[in-house]
């Protein structure tokens, strides 16, 4: 069965063809600039990479060009073989524990949730709308990035604010990847043999979230009502006093959206640096000894174990620790950095097996009292199961 998974932002629609359950990759790729002058898209198939410019108006022209490409490239025979595209979208409230299949009310929810995401959830309902329009008859499945996170208790998910905010303005902690969190977690008892595990989720990209995971069951994580809590982030400052906001704004006058902007676009990795949100440019100062790289690659590390620290309570002790997405799997610097403050529970690196890049690896020592691994996060195979799932 040939499944299609996508990822629609408001100028972008990234793409993944799966044959299922085999979970082959048959083509995948990304449009860009939709909408905007120099729209291009790139195409991934059998090792090759080609790269088009093409006027782009909207989604549904990027839809049209991807149906005409999929039957070029001979991945499909007719538009009738895409049986499912699984959509990703970011909130899902209190609505969605699980992926649905997309119907009226789906959308109308969607739509009512765009107030909390009002970056995302937009984007997601253009992605379905297009998907419609060009493959009427494929099921459209709705895979939420709060979805796996609603099983938290309401001690974890409230905040310590009026309940009225929650009862009636949504305003709680939801969490975000979702879908990665919950592909590591399958992967990782997987690998341990069996379900009944507590497990530590780290997926530290440029957005970044730490997870604590029981018998497969989300128990706590780091994101909040947006993706802006938690962890130090490429540019997100997460958890701050909540009334550094109101002292911006009333004190330094400036305005609710430029502290928006200064808190989720110019703080974390590159705020503290003044060099760059990316991690392999603060490696780089590192080695140049600047000590504002240091200093940020101090803080971010901190506020990992914090976390790692805090979830290894609430769990009772843990079986494993996971490392995903750009940063969890490709600096060796900073996995080190975070394992080796755990020293006091007993958590040990292997140097050597730590030497690894974007590949599973067990990266602890044979002692340590909790494995430490590496798992490349995949959530468009994750999108692309629960879709299968839900049409087999
Ligand atoms: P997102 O999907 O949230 O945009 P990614 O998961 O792609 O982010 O992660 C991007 C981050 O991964 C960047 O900070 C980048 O520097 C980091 N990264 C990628 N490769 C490496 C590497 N080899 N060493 C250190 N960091 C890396």
């Amino acid at each position: 069965m040939k499944i299609l998974s996508v990822n629609a932002g408001s100028s972008s629609l990234k793409f993944q063809m799966y044959e299922m359950p085999e979970e082959k990759v048959l083509i995948s790729g990304v449009f860009e600039r939709i909408g905007i002058n120099g729209s291009m898209y790139t195409i991934k198939y059998n090792g090759e990479k080609v790269v088009k410019e093409v006027p782009l108006s909207n989604h549904k022209e990027a839809f049209s060009i991807l149906m005409d490409e999929l039957i070029g490239y001979n991945v499909v025979e007719s538009l009738n073989d895409i049986k499912a595209v699984a959509h990703r979208i970011v909130q899902g409230g209190t609505y969605y524990s699980d992926s649905v299949i997309i119907d009226e009310d789906v959308i109308s929810k969607i739509n009512e949730l765009s107030v909390l995401a009002p970056l995302h959830n937009p984007a997601g309902i253009i992605g379905i709308k297009a998907s419609e329009e060009i493959i009427p008859d494929a099921v459209n499945v709705a895979v939420f990035d709060t979805a796996f996170h609603q099983t938290m208790e309401e001690e974890d998910y409230l905040y310590a604010i009026p309940r009225k905010y929650e009862s009636e303005y949504k305003i709680r902690r939801y969490g975000m990847h979702g879908t990665s969190h919950k592909y590591v977690s399958e992967r990782i008892n997987e690998i341990l043999g069996r379900n009944d595990t507590k497990v530590i989720v780290c997926h530290i990209g440029n957005g970044a979230s730490v997870s604590a995971i029981k018998n497969g069951k989300c128990v706590n994580t780091s994101m909040g009502l947006t993706p802006n809590a938690g962890l130090i982030m490429g540019t997100r400052c997460g958890d701050i006093d909540a009334t550094i906001v109101t002292y911006m704004i009333e004190t330094l006058g400036l305005r609710a959206s430029e502290v928006e902007n200064i808190l989720n676009k110019e703080s974390g990795l590159l705020g503290i640096s003044g060099v760059s949100s990316d991690s392999r440019d603060i490696e780089d100062g590192i080695k140049n000894n600047d000590q504002n790289c240091i200093l940020a690659q101090k803080m971010y590390e901190r506020r990992i174990v914090d976390y790692i620290a805090k979830y290894y309570v609430e769990l009772e002790g843990c079986d494993a620790i996971c490392f995903t997405a750009g940063i969890g799997e490709n600096s060796i610097m900073t996995r080190k950095g975070v394992i080796d403050k755990l020293g006091v529970l007993g958590i040990k690196l292997d140097i050597e097996r730590n030497n690894v890049r974007g590949k599973e690896a067990l990266i602890s020592s044979d002692d340590s009292s909790v494995r430490v691994y590496v798992i490349p996060t995949d959530e468009e195979l994750m999108m692309a199961r629960d879709a299968y799932n839900l049409v087999k």
